[in-house]
């Protein structure tokens, strides 16, 4: 029988779980919650509950090449530990491919989670067949990989591809979570495009628009799926805000694509979702900003194909041999 690797995806609310092949077929798959405010303890015995029963329904460890894992943050990839990993509490310098390796005498390898998503895009995704990829998700905040070779960059510390924490704008009155002024994250992530929508229908409080009707007289309420719904009825200020989004994310990646020259961009994130009506706006920009437009009007920008399960992906093909032929797409 084939050998089997566990890829874990540890988010704040929930932890993912599968087997996968060593041709890249997901066996199997489940997900628990992080229970992270009950303290590390408590999601950590959540993350071994999650393998204990991945590992059963493998038949045992016989058959298990490895447990890879993936995280959010910065984490030291060489030596498995979680360096700290934000809305999970305690999360902080564990050293946790050593704990696991302990816990179920496997070996085990941690990966930061949009790494590890761009190397899933890329073998299993939407950018399989290409070599040299910028990944990027777009949701809460702005996550991004790149990948070259179909290997994951990771720089002298293990630090790189942190593209969502790249000003593209100093002047903004708006401060990142990391607590700089005007990175892309703060600028164009979902929450980022909600304060925009608010500030706007604050600003110019007698316009009419469909998102301020959708509200209820409740600006909290706006979210990017709200912006989308509004755009699609027509809504002008709506489709302002994704434009404006759109307007952010190709200045940005205009200079990705002149530092990076990748063959592909691949897209998530539950902004992405947006599709066609931001991805417009995205391909027109970058055409504007980058060094070679002739060259960028070839660099395919692909949304992500994997979703839910592409931390789970990631985590796996951390074991899984780079570059071999795979049994599925997805
Ligand atoms: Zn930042």
């Amino acid at each position: 029988m084939d050998s089997l690797v566990i890829g874990i995806d540890v988010g704040g609310t929930k932890v993912a779980g599968g087997l996968v092949s060593m041709k890249g077929r997901l066996v199997s798959s489940l997900t628990v919650p992080t229970r992270a405010a009950k303290g590390f303890a408590t999601s950590f015995g959540q993350v071994v509950h999650l393998i204990s029963r991945l590992i059963d329904r493998a038949g045992g460890t016989d058959r298990i090449a490895g447990i890879g894992l993936c995280a959010p943050g910065p984490l030291d990839t060489k030596a498995g530990i979680i360096i700290n990993a934000p809305n999970i509490p305690g999360w902080q310098k564990v050293p946790l491919a050593a704990k696991l390796g302990e816990e179920f005498h496997l070996p085990a390898k941690v990966e930061n989670d949009a790494n590890a998503a761009g190397l899933a895009e890329v073998l299993f995704g939407a950018a399989a067949g290409y070599r040299h990829v910028f990944y990027v998700t777009v949701s809460t905040g702005i996550g991004t990989g790149i990948i070259i070779n179909r290997r994951i960059y990771h720089g002298k510390n293990g630090a790189a591809g942190e593209g969502g924490h790249v000003s593209i704008d100093p002047t903004s009155p708006y401060r990142c979570g990391c607590g700089a002024l005007g990175h892309i994250e703060a600028l164009a992530s979902g929450p980022a495009m909600a304060r925009r929508a608010r500030v706007f229908l604050e600003e110019e409080h007698t316009t009419s628009s469909h998102l301020r009707d959708l509200t209820h007289g409740n600006p909290s309420r706006i979210t990017p799926e709200l912006i989308e719904k509004a755009a699609r009825a027509g809504d002008k200020v709506a489709k302002k805000i994704i434009e404006d989004t759109g307007f952010y994310l190709g200045v940005w990646l205009a200079g990705m694509i002149t530092l990076l020259d990748p063959e592909a961009i691949v897209m998530g994130g539950g902004v992405s979702q947006i599709g066609e009506p931001l991805f417009k706006t995205i391909r027109k920009t970058i055409l504007r900003y980058t060094l070679n437009p002739g060259l960028a009007a070839h660099t395919p920008l692909l949304p992500a194909k994997l979703e839910k399960l592409v931390g789970v992906y990631g985590a796996a093909s951390l074991f899984l041999p780079a570059g071999e032929e795979i049994e599925h797409g997805y």
